[in-house]
């Protein structure tokens, strides 16, 4: 961070990181975002399809064991017909039935008066008038049928697989039933409790009427769940997925499949919470893997940044050092690559060149005489601070224009003025580079000779004097001048005592006839 007038201000560079970084926080969140939903989705879709199929082939495995258990009792049925007199024949018939099928709880035939003739096991029926439901609509359909569930003499919530007995002569003699426990072991739970798995998926059976024929939780079975909407589904002898509150309120995502031989349906469902159980590991996968990236990128970032920032800053660094008073016009030589920074270089450049050559410029007319054009009074000043502080021997010429009032009252004051530049020009011509013309003010002039003896300072002041004796002025009036000369020897003399002695050599010259020069003692 820079200094900038005492404050802290940031800098470019840390803007343009503050830029990035926040670009690429918004690009992580959004990818992080849409990939957030893109997977729930999918994660959902999953589930349902998986719950579909799961539920098509349980229903599959279904119907095959009800073809099964169908062609079971088919086949038993020419022996089963030719007992139909023999109970205890039948009942032998209906115990090998028993084990060999595997799928029945229970087996019975009953007559076509609804009396039951023989059961395997033995429940204690036989010889019974049975009225239970499905005896009664197997008696009037006189047809197979897969019952409803309903609760029997025994006491058992049960199924019952009916499958009609005729003679040779097509009279009917009863039928041959099958039985299957709802709440008990059967082949039901022996088929689905498999899927009763640790990650709260599991599957449910319904009939027709929307009634429970297997859940997990047996206590359920022959409760009633149409109000859910797979089941409504079901009822409608549809199979899909979809998602589903169920009566308790839980979010599931269900698969389902109605059968059609039985007319049940089969639903397999996994929590909504379970199914998105995978996601947080996907996002931190997602977000790590994305971290090498953003590692890279800020990386070079940081680089970018210093090379956009660095012309800037090289250049506020250097108007921040800048001198306060320079004469020396030094290029800033910064490189740039792009227009913004090239410009405002080459600007400052500019300004700083012009602004240099100003403050020259106005330094030089302050020390300048601006009617004669050489040094001034000022310039007198920093002339003998220079020369004492360096212990530089110098003489000086003092000179005064003689009665120059009247060069002034005859021709006027413009035409004294032109005089006045005469003499500065005369003043220049005679003198020495490394002497010093100088207007101390009005007609009081000086020459400032550093390394000079008193004998060559006297005798360039004489030089001046004849040269002006013998040169024709701009008035075209001959003038004259005198002169005090002195040596400035030691550093104990007082700049103005030094003044005071060559000015009164000047006086003396005056009074003593003018056109004269005088050394001072
Ligand atoms: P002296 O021989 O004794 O020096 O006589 P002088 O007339 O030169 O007397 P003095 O030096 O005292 O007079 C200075 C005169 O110079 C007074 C003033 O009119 C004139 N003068 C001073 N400054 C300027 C100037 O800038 N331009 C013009 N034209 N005249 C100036
Ligand atoms: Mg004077
Ligand atoms: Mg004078």
């Amino acid at each position: 961070m820079l200094l900038f007038g005492g404050t802290m201000k940031k800098t470019l560079r840390f803007w343009i990181l503050t830029l990035i970084t926040f670009t690429m926080i918004a690009i992580l969140s959004s990818s992080l975002f849409s990939s957030y939903i893109v997977t729930k989705k999918s994660l959902i879709e999953n589930s349902l399809e998986q719950n579909e199929v799961y539920s098509l082939k349980l229903a599959q495995m279904s119907e095959e064991v009800f073809e099964g258990m169908k062609a079971n009792l088919e086949a038993r049925k020419l022996d089963v017909i030719a007992n139909m007199n023999d109970p205890a024949q039948l009942t032998k018939i209906l115990d090998q039935l028993l084990v060999s099928s595997k799928n029945f709880n229970s087996l019975s035939v009953i007559g076509s008066d609804g009396v039951a003739i023989a059961t395997s096991p033995n429940i204690g029926i036989a010889g019974n008038k049975i009225e239970s439901p499905g005896v009664l609509e197997a008696i009037s359909k006189k047809e197979s049928i897969i019952s409803s569930p309903y609760t029997a003499v025994t006491g058992r919530f049960l199924i019952l697989v009916s499958t009609p007995l005729s003679s040779s002569t097509n009279e009917y003699l009863g039928m041959l039933n099958g039985t299957i426990y709802l709440q008990e072991d059967n082949f039901i739970q022996n088929i689905l409790a498999e899927h009763f798995s640790g990650d709260g998926s599991y599957v449910y059976v319904v009939d027709k009427n929307g009634t429970l024929i297997y859940h997990p939780d047996i206590k359920r079975i022959g409760e009633s769940v149409k109000e859910n909407k797979v089941v409504q589904n079901i009822i409608k002898q549809k199979s899909g997925s979809q998602e589903v509150m169920n009566s308790k309120g839980e979010h599931f995502l269900s698969g389902f499949t109605f059968i059609p031989a039985s007319e049940w349906g089969v639903v397999s469902q996994t929590p909504y919470k379970s199914s998105l159980y995978p996601l947080d590991g996907i996002m931190l996968k997602m977000f790590i893997y994305s971290l090498p990236f953003l590692l890279i990128f800020f990386l070079l970032a940081l680089l970018l940044s210093e090379k956009l920032a660095s012309p800037l800053k090289k250049l506020a660094l250097f108007t921040m050092n800048l001198p306060k008073e320079s004469t020396t016009i030094e290029t800033i030589g910064i490189s740039t690559w792009y227009f913004e920074a090239k410009q405002l270089t080459e600007t400052i450049e500019n300004y700083r060149k012009t602004q240099e050559e100003t403050v020259a410029d106005f330094k030089h007319q302050s020390l300048t005489d601006p009617l004669t054009g050489i040094r001034n009074r000022r310039y007198s000043e920093f002339l003998f601070s220079d020369l004492l502080e360096h212990q530089t021997l110098f003489s000086m010429i003092m000179i005064d224009i003689d009665h120059f009032k009247k060069v002034n009252d005859e021709f006027g004051h413009n035409a004294g003025d032109e005089v006045l530049k005469f003499l500065a020009h005369k003043m220049l011509f005679i003198s020495r580079e490394t002497d010093v013309c100088i207007r101390l003010g009005g007609e009081e002039f000086i020459i400032v000779l550093p390394h000079c003896s008193i004998q060559d300072a006297y005798n360039l002041a004489e030089k001046l004097r004849n040269e002006i004796e013998m040169s024709i002025p701009p008035t075209n009036k001959k003038i004259t001048i005198s002169s005090g000369v002195g040596e400035y020897k030691s550093n104990n003399e007082n700049v103005s005592d030094f003044m005071h002695r060559v000015d009164d050599a000047l006086y003396k010259a005056k009074s003593e006839g003018r056109n004269k020069t005088v050394i001072s003692n």
